[in-house]
């Protein structure tokens, strides 16, 4: 088994590395394609206006094969599957493990799970690790909890194709009471805005404050609260079943309106 290891930390990052040494045991060859520099809350962006670099970094470093990328994410696994792996066959692509939850809406900005979501997008499985911490994060957890999952994928026991949303509390093992498949909760941030002056122009940062979320039951963020570990089976598909018909039956008489106002717009003219 191939697998490819990405993150949006950074090829820095320490998660990654962690993450890194537990696949090692169970894949034959992890091949890691990762940002140059952290890119978390980059999204799904893909760069399409300036050419993206990659630097090898030497093996004896790291003892696996790894390549740093002046880009996002979703650069990183396009590159991997596009160039650097282009001729070998990848059988799974892990993204992480973040440094920081990535729980209910946030997994629409996350580099995190924008990069597991571009190996899901080329039909590979693909998974996305998490732990809810930015202080004193152990992934010791979380690296060999995403070891087991490839070993068991190794196995043929999961299907040929997802993309998994797994999100751990930062706890030592006696201290997790499970497992819970999720699906995704709400959870929403006040940004803030910090302006200042650099001598030449105003500037603005934009600074998430505390998060806002309601615990419902089955979600992801109830998971986390119950101090359990998360995993959210995604899908890129984001059309709300729910509005199809309400809103099917507004939008012809809108469609009608269109064409009558053409039409006295074209009377007016005559
Ligand atoms: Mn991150």
């Amino acid at each position: 088994m191939r697998i490819l290891v990405t993150n949006d930390d950074g090829i820095a990052a320490r998660g990654l590395w962690a993450l890194v040494r537990e696949l090692r045991r169970v894949a034959e060859e992890v091949v890691v394609v990762a940002p140059d520099r952290d890119q978390s809350g980059i999204g799904t962006a893909v760069t399409l206006h300036h050419p993206v670099r990659v630097s090898p970094v030497p093996p004896e470093a790291t003892r696996v094969e790894s390549y740093a990328v002046e880009g996002t994410p979703a650069d990183t696994v396009i590159l991997a599957l596009k160039t650097i792996l282009k001729d070998k066959k990848v059988d799974m692509v892990f993204s992480g493990i973040n440094e920081g939850s990535n729980l209910g809406n946030d997994v629409l900005i996350s580099g995190t799970v924008s990069a597991a979501l571009q190996g899901y997008f080329y039909g590979l499985p693909s998974v996305a690790v998490s732990v809810a911490a930015i202080k004193r994060v152990r992934f010791d957890i979380a690296a060999k909890f995403a070891a087991l999952i490839a070993a068991q994928f190794a196995a043929n026991d999961m299907p040929q194709k997802f993309l998994l949303n797994i999100n751990l509390p930062n706890l030592p093992l006696n201290k997790i009471n499970g497992v819970e498949v999720t699906r995704l909760g709400e959870r929403s941030y006040m940004d803030n805005i910090k302006a200042g002056h650099d001598g030449k122009r105003k500037y603005y940062w934009i600074v998430r404050g505390k998060p806002d979320w309601k615990e419902v039951e089955g979600t992801d963020i109830w998971a986390l609260g119950q101090n359990k570990i998360s995993i959210t089976p995604l899908q890129s598909d984001l059309s709300s079943q729910g509005q199809l018909e309400p809103l099917d039956r507004a939008f012809p008489a809108l469609f009608q309106g269109l064409k009558e106002g053409d039409k006295v717009k074209r009377s007016r003219r005559g």
